[in-house]
């Protein structure tokens, strides 16, 4: 249907995501920002993620190699890039989005027992082609544009039965109905301070090889493309110089969705997939947002004590969370990282630089100790603090140990013979032997109480967070912590779990057994981390009044 200038969809368009040359290129962040400046533009976007590896789904992996996991409201464990795609387009996805090579081949194997292929014998071509094709095309219906990002880079065994069914599935389609956005690198070498187009070469000439022409090259690059580097890499790819994209880096993730409509990407797109934008693009509220960030009116230092230091991307929906919570507060965050596996001596120096500290989630024994010495530090010198997870059974721990005087007191998932389990399995995990999904997982209602500092934070008496764990606080130990000075306000909706606990005698002292982390985006902050980034300033504020003056 033609409106004018318009044409407004009839069918589902797809947008495939393909990278080349290495990794971490950032192929995730192109397809958020992608998303979000199609949805800014009126249209419904779905993103589905595919990994090659053979994990049914990224629950069982380790995040100190993979990143974190990511979790889904409907409990799908998932690759980090679901958060940026959440985070970017302030919508909240479900387990469709998330495709691994082992969820298709699990399904395919269901089937083949259940005899659905009776007499067939499976193949790649067509049994797992048309598995992958018929996932995707499950929300056809539903919505204007699948915006397809496969992990990995071409070339890879891991996704080539992926590609080839993308190959397929374009093939059933109106040529206008699939565009092809390959992301490749555009190095420099030092010496001669060329921008180098061969490797981009070579990983078309692959996709090719497949039978895949792209329609757009994203050419990631330190400094933009010189116009020399653009036409050599249209000539040698096939494709217009004005498709040929220049994605240089920028320090602020948030600030790409800009760069990318001055490159012109989304004209590109249109182009090929002959439609133009549904409505006005605005940007205005994420406009103000980047605004705010790059000139903020505070800064703190927030404390992330965990074991998972070296690997930023472990933690990356903390970070995320707490520059959300400072574009919206106007205040710079400068996080740094504890090491709670090493040394606890080391701390003291850290927690002086600190104005907040953040003990996150985290599974086994390494660096619990580190965490425990962390957060009785934090109780005692009336340091702004939120424990995520594990961060709020180290404190439950901790406060067993030191103020209720539960000498050993512990975490069955630590140490199984304790004599004060304080953190336990409930009797419906103890029978659990199969560790994949099957912790408590996805969002659950919250039940607030009145008068306590998480319905200060969140302003109401029942939210929804979503849940990763499978350890809770022990019910037969409520009583003794409650007396001590312990509060627990937010429980399940039967009131016999507890879902949140608080000091009372401290400014901000507050554990979550969910990852609020999880739900928050850049137009939409989560109120606990707006809450604990506000008193972080505070009290820094507080402490700078009580240093000694110098000109004194
Ligand atoms: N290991 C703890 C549990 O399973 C905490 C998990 C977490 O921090 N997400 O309950």
């Amino acid at each position: 249907m033609v409106i004018g200038d318009i044409i407004l969809i009839a069918q589902p368009k797809y947008i495939i995501v393909t990278g080349g040359v290495m990794s971490g290129l950032g192929k995730g962040l192109l397809a958020a920002s992608l998303a979000k400046l199609l949805s800014a533009s009126g249209y419904s976007v779905a993103p589905i993620k595919f990994d090659g590896y053979l994990n049914v789904d990224a629950g069982t992996i380790n995040p100190y190699k993979h990143g974190e996991v990511y979790v889904l409201e409907d409990g799908t464990e998932t690759d980090m890039d679901l958060g940026t795609y959440e985070r970017f387009l302030n919508m909240s996805l479900d387990s469709w989005s998330s495709l691994t090579g082992g969820q298709i081949f699990q399904n395919i194997i269901e089937k083949e027992r259940r005899g659905e292929f009776l007499g067939e014998d499976i193949q790649f071509i067509p049994h797992v082609t048309n598995e992958i094709t018929s996932w995707i095309r499950q929300k056809d219906k539903i919505v204007d544009i699948t915006l397809i990002e496969v992990g990995g880079t071409v070339g890879d065994i891991e996704n080539a039965y992926f590609i080839e069914a993308l190959r397929q599935l374009a093939l059933t389609c109106d040529r206008s109905d699939v565009c092809w956005i390959h992301v490749t690198l555009i190095p420099v070498l030092e010496v001669v301070g060329e921008q180098k187009t061969k490797p981009t070469q070579a990983s078309v000439k692959t996709l090719q090889g497949m039978g895949i022409q792209p329609d757009i090259l994203l050419c990631r690059s330190e400094k933009p493309l010189d116009s020399k580097t653009r036409q050599k890499v249209a000539m040698f790819c096939n494709i217009a110089v004005s498709d040929v994209i220049s994605g240089y880096d920028t320090p602020l993730i948030y600030e790409y969705p800009f760069q990318l409509l001055e490159e012109g990407i989304l004209n590109s797109i249109f182009n090929k997939l002959k439609i133009g934008p549904k409505s006005v693009l605005t940007l205005s509220n994420w406009r103000q947002l980047v605004d705010k960030i790059k000139d903020p009116v505070g800064e703190v230092t927030i404390g992330v004590g965990g074991k998972y230091t070296n690997l930023k991307d472990a933690y990356v929906s903390i970070t995320k969370a707490l520059t959300h919570a400072g574009a919206h507060t106007s205040v710079n965050i400068n996080s740094i990282f504890i090491e709670t596996s090493e040394s606890i001596e080391d701390l003291n120096e850290k927690i002086n630089l600190c104005d907040g500290i953040i003990v996150p989630g985290g599974f086994g024994y390494r660096g619990v100790e580190g965490k425990i010495a962390l957060i009785k530090q934090i109780r005692e010198e009336n340091i702004p603090f939120l424990g995520i997870c594990l961060g709020l059974q180290c404190a439950v721990i901790e406060f067993a140990r030191n103020v209720c005087s539960l000498g050993n007191a512990n975490s069955t998932e630590f140490n199984p013979n304790t004599p004060h389990p304080v953190i336990d399995l409930l009797p419906s995990q103890r029978t659990v032997y199969r560790k994949g999904g099957t912790m408590r997982l996805g969002a659950y209602p919250v039940l607030i109480s009145e008068g306590t500092l998480a319905y200060t934070v969140y302003g109401k008496n029942e939210i929804k967070e979503r849940f990763r764990h499978r350890y809770e606080i022990n019910p037969d130990y409520t009583s003794q912590l409650l007396t001590n000075g312990f509060e627990f306000s937010g429980l399940s909706t039967d009131g016999s779990v507890v879902h949140i606990g608080e000091l009372k005698n401290h400014q901000f002292f507050i554990g979550t057994q969910f990852h609020p982390e999880f739900s928050s985006r850049f137009e939409q902050p989560n109120p606990l981390f707006v809450g604990f980034v506000q008193k972080s300033l505070e009290y820094k504020k507080e402490k700078k009044k009580k240093e000694p003056d110098p000109k004194k």
